[in-house]
């Protein structure tokens, strides 16, 4: 069984695809410094694979503590690299961190993977490399944009680290998957996500009003050049996205080739606004969203969603579930947390 290095697994995305590659028959081995996530974690994970984990809690930073872990784990083929930090607001407050922390642990992972000779590289990419969009729905080979924040800045240049890394090297295989709106949580309702603080994303702030943990949704502006003039976005179920990775996995497995670098879009390919997403949350929970209409936020993009085509196509990866089914696990897994005590 080959082993799959996943840094940032016991974060929200990085949880999930542990789950689905353990359903896939891959053995996941998750390096965290737990720095914006929590031990309860690998136990939501653990009861749903009923599977041990391998775990290292560490930073992707340290390269001596990465080559321990590649010299421990010779069964390793494989990295998805989640780890990083994620925060658009934080990110334009403290660039230096961002831009030290997201790209230094690319850096070290691939020098690592190199002496190493580990191939294939999954990276977790982002759809706001595209800005706002000349043409919708946004297929791969529409212009990069110039990013709105340091955080997006840092995947711009992760991404043409790899490009570079795979061209010269020519031992690398990488895939970067441009994520879309990740939500919802696992329909076990063990694992979801777990915003510090107060959410910036719609979802966890929405079903944190709904339990009553903040007095209102504030919908970011309702002038926007769309259906119902809030913004437009393509939410995509974290299980469909997490299973994305599983698939770009098992194409660069059957890729032969030395060297390979292939990007795809991760999103349905619909678009629905913000008031969309209240309504449908409302009509497939039964519970009332106390919302009010506030102004823009700033760096906010009116509208993008997906042209799924070459990931349907080419790593033959479709999203199975809907929005509603989304909505409904995120609801479920806020009421789980709130009888946890904890939000
Ligand atoms: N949004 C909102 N109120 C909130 C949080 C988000 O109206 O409290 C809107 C935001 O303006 C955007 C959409 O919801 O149109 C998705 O925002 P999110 O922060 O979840 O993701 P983004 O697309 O910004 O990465």
């Amino acid at each position: 069984m080959s082993s799959i290095l996943v840094t940032g697994g016991a974060g929200y995305i990085g949880s999930h695809t542990v789950v689905e590659l353990f359903r896939a028959g891959y053995n996941p081995v998750i390096i965290d410094n737990f720095s914006n996530s929590e031990k309860s974690v690998l136990k939501g994970i653990e009861s749903i694979t009923g599977e041990r984990i391998t775990l290292y809690t560490g930073d992707c930073n340290d390269a001596d503590f990465v080559n321990y872990i590649f010299e421990s784990d010779p069964e390793i083929t494989g990295c998805i690299h989640f780890a990083a930090y994620k925060a658009v607001g934080e990110s334009v407050e403290k660039p230096v961190e961002y831009y030290k922390n997201n790209i230094n642990s690319l850096l070290v992972l691939l020098t690592s993977m190199m002496q190493f000779n580990i191939k294939n590289l999954v990276f977790s990419s982002s759809c706001t490399v595209y800005g706002q969009p000349d043409e919708l729905p946004v297929t791969e080979s529409s212009p990069v944009k110039k990013a709105e924040s340091p955080y997006g800045n840092t995947k711009q240049i992760c991404e043409e680290v790899i490009e570079d890394t795979v061209a010269a090297a020519g031992e690398i295989k990488a895939v970067s998957l441009r994520y879309f709106n990740p939500v919802g949580a696992h329909p076990s309702s063990q694992i979801g996500e777990l915003p510090i603080g107060t959410p910036n994303n719609l979802v966890p702030f929405l079903t944190q009003t709904v339990a009553g943990i903040r007095k209102e949704l504030v919908i970011f502006g309702d002038d926007y050049d769309t259906p119902d003039g809030t913004c437009v976005r393509d939410y995509i179920h974290v299980l469909d996205l997490a299973q994305a990775h599983v698939k770009a996995l098992d194409y660069l497995d059957k890729k032969k080739n030395d060297s390979l670098y292939r990007v795809f879009n991760v999103g349905t390919g619909n678009g629905h606004t913000v008031l969309d997403v209240i309504k449908t949350f409302e009509s497939v929970t039964g519970e009332k969203v106390n919302y009010r209409v506030g102004t823009r936020r700033a760096g906010d993009v009116e509208k993008v969603w997906a042209n799924a085509d070459k990931i349907n196509k080419e790593l033959n990866w479709k999203t199975q579930l809907t929005l509603k089914q989304a909505l409904n696990d995120a609801w479920s897994w806020q009421k789980v947390l709130k009888n946890r005590g904890k939000q």
